[in-house]
């Protein structure tokens, strides 16, 4: 699988928007791999991983054909995560599509809730809603995805997804503090062979709704541990914040040692 990662901020981006704290200025010096856009990722150039506000933004840095993407998982209803507004851009005359495909959006009853307050009629987008419980596997044309719960908010369901094709398994795992039990239980049924993960709080310790470096490196060696990741696993930590306290290089110089990759936006990975 092609994996690309589109953004890699927290819901503020980086620099955030109003912000004059030091990353922020650090990073509007520096530029280059600090500067982060909203989070998502693409595979294989067909299914995607959440629709953020800078999904345009993305189109533009990438040359991406979005009218090409069959399948977009959304992990939750925050809207750094879902900008529903966008997916309306899916009808004449503001798109002109070849081949007219459908586009299949699967998430939470809250996800495809929030969906629906802007779409008011999804087909007429092309667009087949699904409502995703914990724990279901679903078959996106060569994609099985199996989707997990997060520990992420309280007040709505968030999902992260296991994502296999060809023999390979990709965990998707922001936006999730340390993974709750049920999930660590249904994730000993496999082998992953990329595992990207929530770094949001960088520096701080925190492991609840969001994690930084401690969870992810504890993520890493219990997955090792009960083996569910091994030597040839690919460690990738995303999703970064500002008020994590570290520019990219900083991050780099303490997730390395780990055996873990700091993501940037425009990163790409084979496996
Ligand atoms: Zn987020
Ligand atoms: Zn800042
Ligand atoms: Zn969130």
């Amino acid at each position: 699988m092609d994996i690309l990662f589109l953004g890699t901020s927290a819901a503020e981006g980086c620099p955030a928007l109003f912000c004059e704290c030091d990353v922020c200025v650090k990073t509007r010096i520096l530029g280059g791999k600090n500067i982060r856009s909203r989070s998502s990722i693409q595979v294989d150039g067909e299914l995607k991983i959440d629709w953020p506000p800078d999904t345009y933004l993305h189109l533009l840095k990438n040359n991406l054909n979005l009218a090409r993407v069959k399948y977009l998982f959304i992990t939750h209803n925050h809207y750094d995560h879902l900008h529903p507004d966008d997916l309306t851009m899916r009808q004449k005359p503001f798109a002109h599509m070849k081949d007219g495909s459908n586009l299949h959006i699967y998430g939470s009853r809250d996800t495809v809730d929030q969906i629906l307050k802007v779409v008011e009629d999804p087909s007429k987008l092309g667009l087949i809603l699904h409502r995703l419980e914990p724990f279901e596997t679903v078959d996106a044309g060569k994609f099985k995805v199996t989707a997990l719960p997060a520990d992420h908010a309280s007040d709505r369901v968030c999902l992260i997804y296991l994502i296999e094709s060809r023999g390979r398994i990709i965990l998707h795992g922001y936006d999730s503090g340390f993974f709750p039990e049920e999930a660590w239980q249904r994730m000993k049924d496999y082998r992953f062979d990329l595992v990207i993960l929530d770094c949001t709080n960088g520096a701080l310790p925190h492991t609840r709704y969001h994690m930084g470096l401690e969870g992810v490196v504890r993520v890493k060696k219990r997955m090792i541990s009960e083996g569910i990741a091994d030597k040839d696993t690919l460690f990738v930590a995303t999703h970064f914040s500002h008020n994590g306290l570290l520019t990219y290089d900083e991050l780099v110089s303490r997730l390395l040692p780990e055996g873990i990759e700091t993501a940037y936006d425009g990163l790409t990975i084979e496996i």
